[in-house]
């Protein structure tokens, strides 16, 4: 497969779009705003499930004194690209083939060519076992945490419980016992923590209860943890089980990936595929919003100047905005 790189874009150079966003979260959504300010054919597939639409208010991104819900953020955002030039598609890629400028995108939408890639498809928390209309309740409410760094300040000195085990539990209880003098790490699974751990926690004053956790319930201003030694109520519940990182179609053109499954990037975001990029919370490093979003910004600019590199078309201004349906070759 390889497609022509002519200016004249004639034949499928038409249906080609200069870049093709998977994923429409933060990292995502930044780079749309800027590739469509640098007046590139951009399109954003998204499967409309972004971490930060479950954030009820953050209150640590920058420019926001009182808080954003998430939600509205994302909304922002998208009507930001969207002003700009970028075409949202709601739905899910299911393959990708291709490398180096000729890239092909099955989904939902068909089958659509773009030149270029990036990937930000972010992760999913592994959540604890409750039902799933308790578990949104519960999140909406703030008795169910998922994010330490973001929002330990506002539940200073409450009663804390950790779900989890030696690998997310400790790094975890540890840092929310900077907060609270009140913090218990809870097994899920009743699974014993190692001696070393539980030292370490025991020194910090973290309470360990090997659990294992059968039944998490809420009332009003609760949260509560059904444990063999009886029922725990807590302010807070953070679960520290881990996530699921979202880079299928990464391993589907051969990217390197890290031993967890997360994108491995140069300084610039490009991927070891050339022509694919990865930005957000599938790049390993810090899983917040400001970091998707420079994430963005720089995957967005490297991807402008390796174009303009590859072609000299993308130095001449000459915008065409074909019709959304020439995307996609029949
Ligand atoms: C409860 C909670 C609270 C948080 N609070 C804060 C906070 O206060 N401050 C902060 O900075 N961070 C917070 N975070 C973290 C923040 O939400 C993430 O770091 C951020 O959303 C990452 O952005 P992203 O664009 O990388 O990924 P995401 O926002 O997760 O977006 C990825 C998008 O890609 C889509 N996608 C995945 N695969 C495909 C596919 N194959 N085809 C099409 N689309 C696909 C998904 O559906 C999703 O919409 C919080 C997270 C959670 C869960």
């Amino acid at each position: 497969m390889a497609f022509r790189d002519d200016p004249s874009r004639s034949g499928i150079e038409s249906h080609v779009v200069d870049c093709l966003i998977i994923g429409g979260g933060p990292a995502g959504l930044t780079a749309a705003i800027y590739l469509s300010r640098f007046l590139l054919r951009v399109i954003l597939i998204d499967a409309g499930n972004s971490r930060a639409a479950s954030i009820p208010r953050t209150h640590n991104h920058a420019g926001f004194p009182d808080g954003i819900a998430g939600g509205d953020l994302l909304i922002r955002m998208r009507s930001q690209a969207i002003q700009f030039g970028t075409q949202i598609l709601d739905g899910m890629v299911e393959r990708l083939e291709g490398e180096g400028g000729a890239f092909l995108a099955y989904g939902d939408h068909g089958c659509l060519a773009a030149r270029t890639v990036l990937l930000a498809t972010g992760v999913v928390n592994n959540r604890p076992s409750m039902p799933e209309t308790i578990h949104d309740d519960a999140l909406a409410r703030g008795l169910l945490r998922y994010c330490p760094i973001c929002d330990a300040y506002e539940i200073r000195d409450r009663r804390i419980a950790v779900l989890g085990n030696a690998e997310h539990g400790e790094r975890e209880a540890l840092f929310l016992r900077s907060y609270s003098a009140d913090v218990t790490l809870v097994s899920p699974d009743g699974a014993v923590l190692d001696q070393g751990c539980a030292d370490r926690l025991a020194q910090a004053g973290v309470i360990t209860i090997p659990g294992p956790c059968s039944t998490i319930g809420i009332d009003r201003d609760r949260i509560h943890l059904t444990l063999p030694q009886g029922t725990l109520s807590f302010d807070v519940l953070y679960p520290a089980l881990g996530s699921v990182i979202r880079s299928e179609r990464a391993a589907d053109v051969g990217a390197a990936l890290s031993d967890e499954g997360c994108l491995i990037v140069d300084a610039h975001q490009r991927t070891s595929v050339p022509g694919l990029y990865a930005a957000g919370d599938v790049v390993l490093g810090l899983d917040q919003i400001s970091h998707a979003m420079g994430d963005g910004g720089v995957a967005a600019t490297t991807i402008r100047n390796d174009l303009a590199h590859r072609s000299p078309r993308y130095c001449a201004t000459a915008r065409s905005s074909p019709a959304l349906d020439s995307a996609f070759p029949s």
